[in-house]
């Protein structure tokens, strides 16, 4: 039996990931110096990982609502209104999610119906193209501009969209450019999103790291709001990647229609990652603030390493991700990426793993101690000047 025709037609479209392919390659080295994954190299804060252990000791190891912990949806309510002046009820307006990959799916997964086009950037997160398509949906990529600092602009938004667009969806801050909208940036698209009644998929999962600029929700924006779906999570600012724990804030109906996914797919989110988020919603403020500082300084770093080595590099205002162009050495994105492994067993991911617009850049995370980023620029270094 050739079990490649017993697969679904949806799952032989979707293409493996562009980043895993290069990890396999990098996994066959030793001593590789990975500047690759897009996770926190930081421990969750300790009173959220007490929290988590207090509830398993008292024996709360049991299904939660469906919705998720009603205090943790109480929490991100609070959170989103306290910190981006936006108002959800927890009832009506919050799934509690593994992860931000399932508010993603499940929100991707209520609204498209088979052939419908939804809009997603290029480069974008390497989730995002799958699951429209794991949906029977059609992405739409926007090719997106260095010369914009890979920012969405009313031009391009405005060419996109065509009768058959149900949605889009955006991602700032950026995986994998740092790429970042300013309250001025969405004043421009705004109308354009409200005119076209379109549902906006915004993947705020980088929302605390925002280096200059105070993080702005497109949710923000009254007369679009109930066209919004937030997604976001706790894996990057709260250091909780293995939790596996996010949530999405939206209107009722849309919230509904996606909690109804959820309650078959998932029943509930883990319940010790919902206890330990509350403490984490509650109390560790600071702790993210001192993360973010770390993440700065690294930023700093990297940005003025790369273009002091000819590596033009615009400053990401937010995320854990430079985008350096590396135009100047005359390789490919892959050709960069592969030689640089094998000649100074250094790992980054190509641009084009986010998609054909990512041609020319590597994304260099700087998830990473500012010592392996010492040692790691300095390979490159080497390499670029042996070219
Ligand atoms: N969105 C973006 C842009 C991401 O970079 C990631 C993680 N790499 C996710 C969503 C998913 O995160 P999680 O499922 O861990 O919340």
């Amino acid at each position: 039996m050739n079990y490649e025709d017993m697969l679904s037609d949806r799952v032989k479209v979707i293409k493996p990931s562009g980043i895993r392919k290069f990890f396999d390659l990098a996994s066959q080295m030793e001593d590789v110096i990975s500047l690759g994954v897009g996770e926190p190299d930081f421990t969750t804060p300790w009173a959220i990982r007490e929290a988590a252990i207090y509830s398993i000791e008292k024996g709360r190891t049991f299904y939660t609502a469906n919705q998720g912990l009603l205090e943790l949806r109480e929490e991100i309510c609070r959170y989103y209104k306290r910190r981006f002046g936006v108002n959800y009820d927890p009832n009506d307006n919050c799934v509690v999610t593994v992860g931000g990959s399932e508010g993603i799916d499940i929100a991707i997964r209520a609204i498209l119906n088979p052939g419908e086009e939804m809009i997603v950037l290029d480069p974008g997160y390497v989730a995002y193209t799958p699951g429209v398509e794991l949906a029977g949906g059609i992405p739409i990529p926007i090719q997106l501009r260095h010369e914009d600092q890979f920012k969405l602009t009313p031009d391009l938004l405005k060419a996109a969209i065509t009768p058959k667009t149900k949605a889009i969806l955006i991602n700032y801050p950026s995986n994998p450019t740092g790429g970042f909208m300013t309250k001025e940036d969405y004043e421009r698209i705004v109308p354009i999103i409200k005119e076209s009644g379109i549902i906006v998929l915004s993947d705020e999962i980088y929302a605390e790291l925002s280096y200059e600029e105070e993080f702005c929700s497109i949710a923000s924006f009254d007369e679009i709001k109930d066209q919004v779906i937030v997604v976001s999570g706790f894996s990057k600012a709260y250091a909780m990647t293995g939790w596996r724990l996010g949530y999405t804030l939206a209107n009722k109906v849309l919230t509904k229609a996606m909690n109804k996914i959820h309650q078959y797919i998932i029943m509930s989110a883990p319940s010790p990652a919902q206890y330990g988020a509350i403490e984490g919603l509650k109390h560790c403020e600071d702790e993210v603030l001192k993360m973010r500082d770390s993440y700065r300084t690294r930023r700093n770093f990297l940005v003025k390493t790369f273009n002091e080595m000819g590596l033009e590099t615009f400053k990401p205002q937010g995320a854990f991700y430079v985008f350096p162009c590396i135009k100047s050495t005359g390789l490919t994105s892959d050709e960069f990426c592969e030689k640089l492994l094998d000649d100074q067993k250094v790992a980054c991911v190509p641009g084009t793993a986010f998609g054909p617009a990512g041609e020319g850049f590597i994304r260099v995370s700087y998830a990473y101690s500012i010592e392996e980023l010492k040692v790691a620029t300095i390979k490159i270094k080497q390499f670029i000047d042996k070219l």
